[in-house]
């Protein structure tokens, strides 16, 4: 999908015709326009957006000192979820004092998934930031145009991304958020033979692997027809990444940078993928508010270089990753993140830190807890054992529940070296907690 914009500047002799030529373009070009997007960006937030007005005045900043990504790195102050929130409680605003209310350029108001409480109101253009990386993503998979694609209805934010698909031609089919329609989604599978599948989570993979167990159909006729399923809401575990390759059905991770768009892996599944040329992207010391190094483990930010409606500068993502910005195997020159879990899940138990990601691998291997539905209870952010909730299926029972507490005890207990407690709980309770995608992984009891 060219994007005529940028195409005609890039002096780029060749790129695959997967991607977008913005996509291949050299680190200087990128830096080049990095550097004049966040002047640009820094002088819209300031005008338009009163929470930054606020925070920038405050720190006695204003755009004109604003001049390099040097200043831009020294001297903007951050923004987070939690002032967000603050200010439209505090001032009746819903956008939370993020919005540049331009009339007529707001087509619709979507809303972040609430992964960290409340869903935050996203006012959206008609061409966002999430609708262009959605559409670069759906390119580099092989959608293209005349195809069908089965879009399950993640959240109400997601709405845009399936304006995106229209605009690019590819037919969808549409089927709700539920493990009830997973029956349906397999003979329209086979009817209509789509090339892509947006999103599967987590539930819906379990319940088509029970679908599967008890109709006995074929996973891989019913998905032979795929090039792939974008995987969004939890981390995504070996156990159901191998499931699905099993069914012919590749996946791919999906999550959101910092808001500003979403970030998609790659075929070389060595990180996300950030669009450099729609946001920019700082690694930082959580506590220490330093720069971060790439490579090493920091807090990602992320300000947007084209979003005017809610133009997020230096905002917090309380995300760990790690970014690499050397070329990727797949052709893209833009950076890429490993994420390690959000800062606000992570737990110290005697010194080590532990993320929910690190746990799933030594749930999800037995065959009763092959849902992989747990929840780390942090009582502090200090504390002296592991204390875990974990559901288990009863069907699947081998011997008893004392047996399973063993194995899972000695496994999780060996593979972090720590005090632990496991709670055993009807893995229907944990699906409760709900929204259906996915449930908390840390919780205060
Ligand atoms: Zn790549």
């Amino acid at each position: 999908m060219a994007n005529l914009l940028h195409a005609r500047d890039i002096n780029s002799q060749s790129y695959p015709d997967f991607l977008d030529p913005i996509e291949t373009a050299s680190r200087g070009y990128l830096d080049a326009l990095q550097e004049g997007a966040l002047v640009s960006t820094s002088a819209h937030g300031y005008r338009y957006a009163p929470l930054i007005r606020e925070l920038w005045d405050g720190s006695g900043i204003k755009p004109s000192d604003i001049r390099s990504k040097a200043d831009f790195q020294e001297k903007a102050p951050f923004l987070d979820k939690d002032m967000i929130r603050a200010y439209r409680d505090g001032r009746g605003d819903p956008s939370g004092g993020m919005s540049a209310a331009v009339p007529g350029e707001t087509v619709y108001i979507g809303t972040t998934s609430g992964t960290t409480g409340d869903p935050t109101p996203v006012p959206c253009g008609r061409r966002s930031p999430s609708e262009e990386s959605f559409a670069r993503d759906q390119w580099y998979f092989g959608a293209r145009p005349g195809d069908y694609m089965a879009w399950i209805m993640f959240t109400f934010r997601t709405g845009h991304r399936r304006r995106i698909m229209g605009e690019m031609g590819i037919a969808e089919l549409l089927f709700s958020m539920s493990p009830a329609e997973m029956p349906r989604l397999c003979e329209a599978s086979r009817i209509y033979r789509p090339t892509f599948m947006s999103i599967m989570p987590n539930p819906l993979i379990l319940a088509l692997e029970q679908h599967f167990e008890r109709s006995g159909e074929d996973p891989v006729d019913v998905f032979k027809s795929y090039k792939g399923a974008l995987f969004g809401g939890e981390p995504l575990g070996e156990r159901l990444r191998n499931l699905t390759k099993s069914w012919g059905l590749e996946l791919f991770e999906n999550t959101a940078l910092g808001d500003v768009c979403g970030a998609s892996e790659c075929r070389m599944r060595n990180g996300f993928h950030a669009y450099e040329d729609l946001a920019f992207i700082e690694c930082i010391d959580p506590v220490t508010l330093e720069q971060v190094p790439d490579g090493q483990i920091g807090e990602l930010v992320v300000t947007t270089l084209v979003d005017r409606l809610t133009p997020l500068v230096r905002y917090r993502s309380g995300d760990l990753v790690t970014i690499d910005r050397s070329p990727c195997g797949c052709g893209r020159t833009h950076a890429r993140f490993k994420l390690l879990g959000r800062a606000s899940d992570q737990v110290l138990v005697k010194g080590r830190s532990i993320l929910p990601r690190e746990v799933l691998g030594h749930v999800e291997c037995h065959s009763e807890t092959r849902a992989g539905l747990f929840q780390i209870i942090r009582t502090d952010r200090e504390m002296d054992e592991l204390a875990l909730r974990i559901g288990y299926d009863l069907t699947r029972l081998k011997t008893d529940v004392a047996e399973l507490h063993a194995r899972l005890h000695d496994r999780i207990s060996t593979a972090f070296d720590v005090p632990l407690r496991v709670e055993l709980v009807d893995e229907q309770e944990l699906l409760k907690l709900g929204p259906p995608h996915k449930i908390p992984r840390v919780t205060k009891q």
